[in-house]
């Protein structure tokens, strides 16, 4: 069957985007929970020996009322820090004098509201992949303490962000969501949560209250930390703790038990503002326990101790007597329990250790060889000698206290060792559906690498055998060796991997799609093996010469793959594309003046290259193996260098053009940083949003300007696509419709981009026009050479507009624009067009470039080959990198987000080829 290059290699990227998602769907690890049935059991009762202790009922709450005040993005510094002493002193003054338990709270990255919520109620780590699913939070159905405390009758009251009322549709007897998307508003947002305050706090039906301020997170998202709207915003929040802790402590007088005011954060803030990954700025979050429970005597001083956000929910659960939610894997904070009678801190202690052990004993296979699980065994023995004593009541105090206290060391030791052993379980991969997908992955790209020298040849297509008889017996001895292996591995004991829960005609599709790539991948080699023995007895036909632009193309590509290997290159990746695309540019710009003062003959399309070996990564080159036939230009295709033909101001345009896409690269560069290292360097950006407000209005402007400037360059693009089609009739089928398909997509991103980054769409235009009009279209370089530019400018204008590598940039507010209220599918499509613009545009700008310019549509199935290749080598060999590196420490918090960027490029490759293919099909029918 033959094939166009084309459609091979969007066959070959839809694959790999198979292939990734499987990787992914093994890679980020399902959660540490417990399927235990909720209601079914009764409380673990107290421990004893001998003598029968009764006390099997959960212990009574701690506290009559509970309010939780959660201020979004409440960095550990703004409660804590100098800010914190200049904006909140009623809450500096409970932390330093008043009776209150301060501590670091360290969420988990992803350090994303939603998956912070329910680690703070449910206490499990949730997994990696919920950021993906924060934009749309479906019901909490793992055990919580709202469920418990519902359960248990309380009366749950909700005020703040949304996203509360999805997790906990029926919970609440009253509640008022705020909607978290329209993030430039920070006053409205709070104002509606604080309205209902003064009635709230006077009425005496509810037992539970529950905040959530979006406000300062907002700020964050705009401005950043240090913006100057911070502090009245801390200080709003101060007056607002202030009012509730005050109406608290005078019903407090009428109440038998104390009540807890919680004030905490979900996540903290990055010093560009963000929030997302694992910067200490980022996880650090401040946690108060406020209560007369915690009193002190005068000369107590405390200072915040550092704990994991996941121990609030076993601390809520006691101090409302409730019993700890099943996939807890956080810790009681002791503190909170350390002034009650030690037969009550013990029976916390156990509760809190039964439930972890059990977690533990339903996770792990081998929990009894865990120390957590041993460590536990021997508190449980202690614990019961001393309820023993205890109950005998002919023992001294002393002695019975100091043995308790021993209990209570070795309890909090097996508290921190199951801990521990269960967020070790936490990390654990699914190693089977992570080697299917890499397998899956890398045969693709084998099959890529093997059609290069057919699908880059004049006719740019590719005979694939798939039927012969070879193969096809080749591909049953594959298909069932494969599935026998299947079976193996899903009987094996001890494996819950995604695959082995499939149907079988999913798993055995799976097979039958690797078996297929293995047979097809072993014919091309064989056949490769055929034809060099043929071609070692025709001497090459020339001796190859590699132009400056191969070489950089070629060790560019390679480059940019091998260091996605380090963690700081993956963090600072913008610094690698800015090298690259200023090296191209004064490489081309070497090129021209070699051409124009030296009359140096080498334009690349008349350096031959034929037969040189290659390696597979570079494909630059592989253009001009398909020669002058190749790669003929509508206009002059006979003309040797239309260089010559430039006269006067244009051939000086020629020689000024790789310095004007420099200082156009060197503006953007400066518009946003990114990265980590200089992320708080200001920046161009910064000072347009941030500054005074005289510079506030520049964003405006700006967009005017920008959008008067936008229609221009399309003008101009407009203006030649036509000139090309007046030129040459038989072209008109194919650029009409792609120029304004290129004008809807330009006018999209400007409705999508933040304002101040609307230059940076102004400037991509005015570079592609200038690349196309001096550099390409004169200097007539190869399909490939072309396809590989396009992609680098393509990778660094995505980071010029400010994306990094990192989920904290990505600008979620995209994807609400146009739209009234939140719909998924569209606000998802729109954040991902936004983020991706740059290779977006760059990309639909080839499409263009190569269907108006090139004679034959070869051109563009060749294109379309080196894309696909250009773009899958990167995530197909960083998947086998990140397997590699699994263990590495940053692995949660610069390689998994990596990965994710890779895998929707990938996704939005996979469309630029189908488009490609589309394209090139119509072109063939017209
Ligand atoms: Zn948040
Ligand atoms: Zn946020």
């Amino acid at each position: 069957m033959r094939l166009g290059s084309g459609t091979f290699a969007a066959g070959c990227v839809v694959i790999e985007v198979l292939g990734v998602a499987l990787f992914l769907r093994g890679f980020f690890p399902a959660p540490v929970f417990s399927g235990a049935e909720r209601q079914a059991e009764s409380p673990a009762p107290e421990p004893s020996a001998g003598a029968t202790s009764n006390w099997t009922e959960l212990p009574p709450p701690l506290f009559s009322k509970v309010v939780i005040m959660l201020i979004d993005a409440l960095r550990d510094d703004f409660v804590f820090g100098s800010k914190g002493v200049k904006f909140m002193p009623y809450t500096t003054y409970l932390v330093e004098k008043g009776s209150s338990l301060s501590f670091v709270a360290e969420a988990k990255p992803p350090t994303v509201t939603m998956p912070r919520i329910k680690a703070l109620l449910t206490g499990s780590l949730p997994g990696f992949i919920d950021v993906v699913r924060n934009l749309n939070s479906p019901t909490l159905l793992e055990d919580n303490v709202i469920t418990r405390a519902k359960a248990a009758g309380k009366r749950i009251i909700f005020y703040g962000d949304e996203t509360w009322v999805k997790l906990f549709p029926k919970h609440f007897v009253e509640y008022d969501g705020t909607t978290s998307f329209f993030v430039s508003d920070y006053t409205e947002v709070d104002n509606n949560v604080t309205r209902h305050l003064d009635k709230v706090l006077k009425r005496q039906d509810w037992d539970v209250l529950i905040l959530h301020y979006l406000g300062l997170d907002h700020i964050g998202h705009i401005s950043g930390p240090s913006s100057p709207l911070i502090g009245p915003k801390l200080s709003e929040m101060d007056s607002i703790l202030m009012k509730i802790h005050t109406s608290l402590l005078s019903e407090e007088r009428e109440a038998l038990l104390p009540s807890l005011l919680a004030l905490c954060g979900d996540h903290g803030m990055s010093e560009a503002g963000g929030h997302g990954a694992s910067s200490m700025e980022e996880v650090n979050t401040a946690l108060v326990l406020i209560s007369s429970a915690f009193e002190r005597k005068p000369g107590d001083v405390r200072h915040p101790t550092h704990v994991q956000q996941t121990d609030l929910a076993a601390t809520l659960s006691i101090g409302l007597g409730l019993p700890i939610p099943k996939s807890n894997t956080g810790s009681l904070m002791f503190r909170v329990v350390e002034r009650r009678p030690m037969r009550e801190q013990l029976r916390f202690l156990h509760l809190n250790t039964v439930q972890l052990s059990k977690l533990l004993q339903e996770n792990v296979p081998s929990y009894t060889k865990e120390p957590g699980f041993e460590q536990f065994k021997v508190s449980e023995r202690l614990h019961r000698n001393w309820v023993r004593l205890h109950l005998e009541e002919n023992n001294s105090e002393e002695a019975l206290f100091n043995l308790g206290a021993k209990v209570r060391r070795q309890y909090l030791d097996a508290l921190r060792m199951l801990r521990l052993s269960l967020t070790r379980r936490a990390a654990q991969y699914d190693v089977y559906s992570m080697a299917v997908g890499t397998v899956l992955v890398l045969e693709a790209l084998a099959l890529l690498l093997l059609g290069v020298p057919q699908a880059l040849s004049s006719k740019a297509e590719l005979d694939v055998p798939l039927l012969s008889p070879v193969s096809s017996l080749l591909f049953g001895l594959l298909l069932l060796a494969l599935a026998a292996l299947h079976v193996v591995v899903c009987t094996a004991a001890d494996s819950s991997c995604y695959l082995c829960g499939l149907p079988w005609l999913a798993a055995g599709g799976v097979m039958a799609l690797t078996a297929a790539l293995l047979c097809a991948g072993m014919s091309a080699l064989t056949r490769i093996f055929a034809g060099g023995q043929c071609l070692t007895q025709t001497p090459p036909q020339s001796t190859s010469r590699w132009s400056e632009l191969d070489l950089l193309s070629f060790l560019g590509t390679v480059g940019h793959v091998l260091s996605l290997g380090a963690s700081s290159f993956i963090e600072e990746e913008h610094q690698t594309w800015y090298f690259l695309v200023n090296t191209l540019c004064l490489a081309l710009c070497h090129q021209i003046y070699r051409h124009c003062f030296l009359g140096d003959d080498c334009a690349p399309q008349r350096c031959p290259h034929t037969g040189e070996e290659f390696d597979g990564v570079e494909v630059a080159l592989q253009g001009k193996r398909a020669g002058p036939e190749g790669w003929e230009l509508s206009h002059a295709p006979k003309e040797p260098s239309s260089l010559e033909a430039f006269r006067g101001p244009e051939r000086w345009m020629v020689l000024a053009s790789p310095w004007l896409v420099l200082a156009c690269c060197r503006l953007l560069r400066s518009l946003n940083q990114t990265g980590v290292q200089w992320a708080h360097r200001p920046d161009l950006g910064h000072w347009l949003t941030r500054g005074a407000p005289s510079h506030q209005k520049w964003p405006w402007r700006l967009a005017c300007w920008a959008s008067i400037a936008t229609g221009q360059p399309l003008e101009m693009c407009c203006s030649h696509g036509n000139k090309t089609t007046k030129t040459f009739q038989n072209f008109t089928a194919r650029t009409v419709g792609l120029w304004e398909i290129h004008s809807g997509l330009v006018l999209l991103a400007a409705l999508l981009l933040r304002p101040h980054n609307l230059p940076v769409l102004v400037l991509s235009l005015v570079v592609q026009t200038v690349m196309t009009q001096f550099i390409w279209r004169p200097l007539r370089h190869g399909a490939a050479a072309v396809t590989v530019m396009h992609y680098w400018f393509g990778q660094a204008f995505f980071y010029f507009q400010g994306n990094s590598n990192s989920i904290a940039t990505v600008d979620i507010s995209a994807g609400f624009v146009g739209l009234d209220a939140y719909m998924e599918i569209p606000a998802m499509f729109l954040t991902a067009f936004a983020t991706y613009s740059g290779p977006v545009l760059w990309a639909s700008h080839l499409v263009n470039f190569l269907t108006s310019e090139a004679s034959s549509g070869s051109a563009l199935r060749r294109a379309c080959f080196c894309y696909a290749l250009v773009c899958s080598a990167p995530a197909s060999v960083y998947i086998l990198m990140v397997t590699s590196l699994r263990y590495h420490l940053f692995i949660w918090s610069v390689f998994s987000p990596k990965l994710l960027y890779e895998g929707t490029h990938l996704l939005a490759t996979a469309a630029v080829c189908i488009f490609f293919t589309a394209v090139d099909q119509t072109n063939t029918k017209a």
